[in-house]
């Protein structure tokens, strides 16, 4: 599966089982998974949410909505604050509509938190920074 690097975006192609490893960026050589969030795809959202051996937490967003636009600062300082501690996927839920219809996505944004795979927390609605780092903290060691 292919992996863009959310900080030199250089598409990286690694077997699944490579997430579990936390990989680095073959092209800029930073964390692949960690600091910043990642755009999943059908391809590979599965295989990194069920690899992972940390949280992942999940945006379902879309580029026209609003709130989602004002949110993204928020969901991308806390990749960056709980790095190495959780991955943070960007699903747009336009371009991945099975991923959003998987997962019941009813409104935008909703975050999906998972462990081992499994979804454990779920949240409706944007909020700030502050507020959703304490959500993040809540299943984050
Ligand atoms: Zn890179």
């Amino acid at each position: 599966m292919i992996v863009q690097c959310p900080h030199c975006h250089a598409g990286n192609r690694l077997e699944a089982e490579r997430i579990k490893d936390a990989p680095n960026c073959g092209a800029c050589h930073q964390p692949l998974l960690f600091g910043a969030p990642i755009t999943a795809t059908a391809e590979n959202f599965a295989s990194i949410v069920k690899q992972s051996k940390v949280p992942v937490v999940v945006d379902f967003w879309a580029t026209w909505c609003g709130p989602c636009q004002s949110f993204a600062p928020a969901f991308a300082s806390a990749a960056q604050h709980f790095s190495g501690k959780a991955i943070f996927l960007k699903v747009d839920t336009d371009a991945e509509q099975t991923l959003a219809a998987e997962h019941k996505i009813r409104s935008i944004p909703t975050l999906i938190a998972f462990d081992r795979g499994q979804p454990i927390e779920r949240l409706n609605g944007a909020m700030s920074a502050g507020q959703f780092k304490a959500w993040v903290m809540g299943f984050v060691d």
